[in-house]
């Protein structure tokens, strides 16, 4: 897959992609601003398997409906949860250092989806919740893009009323939407 060739080159953008829900707003507004979106989907943090599914399910049907090209990192939750145990994150409460390490693995999967795909910026849906500290997330994306030669483009999509755009447009568009974060632990605990 390749983020296309109509639009100027400098007009690439990988983002990367939580959620379809989460994703909704971002595609369409990016879009509408002449970007050239593709996305990429990480995933590894989403337990189980089938809850997994549903919203890859998701993902598709929004990537039809908004001609999206989507990049699929291959599904593989014993690595992260691998990752989380040697960090000895996995008892963490839900918004602490797990989810920091998390954000880092998916924001650097996108990256290099990035690279791979030759698009020069990186974005991600992450920042349309409420309930997720856009301060860290744009932090990280931003140190991560420069280490892969990217630039960070720092949206903060919940602003005027993003979420709640989301969740009418996810209605309007058939989504499954979850009511927990992704991984085993969030399943847990907080509800997202
Ligand atoms: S709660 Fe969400 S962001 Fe935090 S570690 Fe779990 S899946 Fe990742």
């Amino acid at each position: 897959m390749s983020c296309g060739v109509i639009v100027m080159p400098d007009k690439r953008l990988l983002l990367h992609i939580c959620c379809a829900p989460d994703a909704t707003i971002p595609v369409e507004d990016l879009q509408a601003e002449g970007w050239q979106v593709a996305g990429f989907f990480y995933g590894s943090n989403i337990q189980p398997e089938e809850e997994y599914r549903l919203r890859l399910d998701a993902l598709h049907i929004l990537a039809g409906h908004t001609s999206l090209p989507v990049e699929e990192a291959p599904y593989a939750p014993e690595g992260w949860l691998d990752h989380m145990a040697r960090l000895e994150l996995l008892e963490e409460p839900e918004g602490g250092r797990r989810c920091t390490a998390c954000f880092e693995l998916q924001l650097r999967a996108a990256a290099e989806s990035a690279v791979r795909l030759g698009c020069p910026y990186l974005c991600t849906s992450l920042t349309i919740s409420p309930h997720k500290d856009v301060g860290r997330i744009n932090a990280i994306g931003e140190s991560i893009a420069k280490a892969h030669g990217l630039t960070w483009r720092p949206r903060i999509w919940r602003k005027r009323d993003g979420f709640l755009r989301s969740l009418r447009r996810s209605r309007e568009l058939g989504l499954y939407r979850q009511n927990y974060c992704g991984c085993a632990p969030s399943q847990r605990g907080t509800a997202e």
